[in-house]
C-alpha cells in the first residue's frame, strides 16, 4: 500500500534549493490529516553535503542516491534514478517544485512510473473517500489562468504526483533529525546530455521572491510615463518591481513578476502598491506583506482595506514630488 508524502529536493552545485522548505510545509499540511511520514528524496554527486542540509528540514525520512558524476541537467538519466527510488519507497504522493528542472525531470519520471503529473499547483487539499482512504485535491489555475480547477489523480494510480509553484507555501522552519537511507544499488545511467557551460540567469523571479521591498504597479501605473516614474522610484529605494495581471497581460512586466492567485506570492517586509485597485485575486499574493503602503486616487479602493498607510492621490504627482522632478 503506497504510503508517505515524498518531497523532491532540487539541488544545484551541492546546495539544496530553498523551494524544498516550501514543499516540506505543504507536506506537513497534508500530514496533519493523513498522518503519513514526510519523505525527502535527493540525488547528486555531493550527496553527503546534500543530506546534511536536509537532516533538520522537518522531514521524517531521507532517501538518497550518490551519483558518480555531476548530473545537473542530465534529466534523462536523473529521471531514471528518481523513478527507481520511488519504486522502492512507494509513496502515496510526490511533491515537486514547479521549476524548469522539476518539470523536466518529473514529466519523464511520470512516464517511467505510468502515473499522472499535475503541473503548477497553487493549493493542495486533502479529501477522504467513502472507504476512508485519502486523496489530494490538486488545485491550479488553468485555461489561460482564467479559472481554478481541481485535479484528482485517478483512483488506484500511485503516486499522486504534482508540481507546486514556488512562493505559494511559507518555508518550513526546520526541526528534528531525520534518518538517511542511501540506495547503493541505484546507479546513474548514461546520459545523452552533456553540459558545456553555465551562464547565470537574470533571476527576475528570484529577485522578486527574495526582495525585502517591492513596488507593485497596477493599471493606474500602466501608461509609459507613469511606469517610468514607478521604475525610477523603485531604483531609488532599491526595490524589486512586481505588478498586477493587467500589467503582465500588456507585457509591461514579465509574467514572472505578476503577483496574485495566478501569479506569484510574495512576502516582503514592505510593499508599495501604486495604482492597484486591490482585487482579491491580486491581494492573495501580497497578504503576508509586513507593511503595506498604497497610493490610489480612489479613496474607496479595496486596496485600502489591507494597506497600513494610504495616500489617496495621483501616483504621478506623488512620485514626481518624491523624485524632485
Ligand atoms: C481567475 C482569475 C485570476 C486572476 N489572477 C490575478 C493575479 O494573479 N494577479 C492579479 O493582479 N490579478 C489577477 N486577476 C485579475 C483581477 O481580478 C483584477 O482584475 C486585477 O488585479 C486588477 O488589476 P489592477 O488593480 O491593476 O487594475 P484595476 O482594477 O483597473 O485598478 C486600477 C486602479 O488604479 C487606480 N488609478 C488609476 N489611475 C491612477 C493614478 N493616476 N494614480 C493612482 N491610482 C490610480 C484606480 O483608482 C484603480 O483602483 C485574476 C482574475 C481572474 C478572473
Amino acid at each position: 500500500m503506497a504510503k508517505g508524502i515524498c518531497v523532491y529536493a532540487e539541488n544545484y552545485n551541492g546546495k539544496i534549493e530553498p523551494v524544498t522548505a516550501e514543499l516540506i510545509s505543504a507536506a506537513h499540511s497534508i500530514k496533519e490529516t493523513t498522518g503519513e511520514p514526510i519523505q525527502v528524496i535527493v540525488a547528486g554527486e555531493k550527496c553527503e553535503a546534500l543530506t546534511d542540509q536536509l537532516k533538520q528540514s522537518g522531514a521524517d525520512e531521507i532517501y538518497a542516491v550518490k551519483t558518480d558524476r555531476d548530473c545537473a541537467f542530465q534529466d534523462d538519466a536523473l529521471s531514471q534514478v528518481i523513478a527507481d527510488m520511488l519504486k522502492k519507497i512507494d509513496p502515496s504522493s510526490v511533491l515537486v517544485p514547479a521549476t524548469p528542472m522539476g518539470r523536466s525531470i518529473f514529466s519523464r519520471v511520470a512516464v517511467k512510473l505510468n502515473c499522472g503529473l499535475t503541473a503548477d499547483c497553487t493549493e493542495l487539499l486533502v479529501a477522504q473517500r467513502e472507504d476512508g482512504t485519502y486523496y489530494i485535491k490538486q488545485n491550479k489555475p488553468s485555461f489561460g489562468e482564467n479559472v481554478f480547477v481541481t485535479i484528482v489523480t485517478k483512483e488506484g494510480y500511485y503516486p499522486q504526483m504534482m508540481t507546486v509553484r514556488p512562493g505559494v507555501y511559507t518555508p518550513y522552519e526546520g526541526e528534528g533529525s531525520a534518518e538517511v537511507t542511501y540506495f547503493d544499488d541505484i546507479a546513474l545511467p548514461a546520459s545523452k546530455i552533456e553540459g558545456v557551460g553555465a551562464v547565470p540567469a537574470e533571476a527576475e523571479t528570484d529577485s522578486i521572491l527574495a526582495a525585502e521591498v517591492v513596488v507593485v504597479g497596477g493599471r493606474g501605473a500602466e501608461e509609459p510615463e507613469s511606469f517610468a516614474l514607478l521604475k525610477a522610484f523603485a531604483d531609488k529605494i532599491g526595490a524589486a518591481i512586481g505588478g498586477t495581471r493587467p500589467l503582465a497581460d500588456t507585457g509591461q512586466i514579465p509574467f514572472q513578476n505578476q503577483i496574485g492567485q495566478t501569479g506569484f506570492t510574495i512576502r516582503p517586509k514592505i510593499c508599495i502598491s501604486l495604482g492597484v485597485s486591490g482585487a482579491i485575486q491580486h491581494t492573495e499574493g501580497i497578504k503576508d506583506t509586513k507593511l503595506m503602503v498604497a497610493i490610489n486616487t480612489d479613496e474607496n479602493a479595496p486596496i485600502y482595506n489591507i494597506a497600513d498607510y494610504g495616500i489617496a492621490a495621483d501616483l504621478n504627482e506623488v512620485l514626481k514630488e518624491y523624485l524632485e522632478l
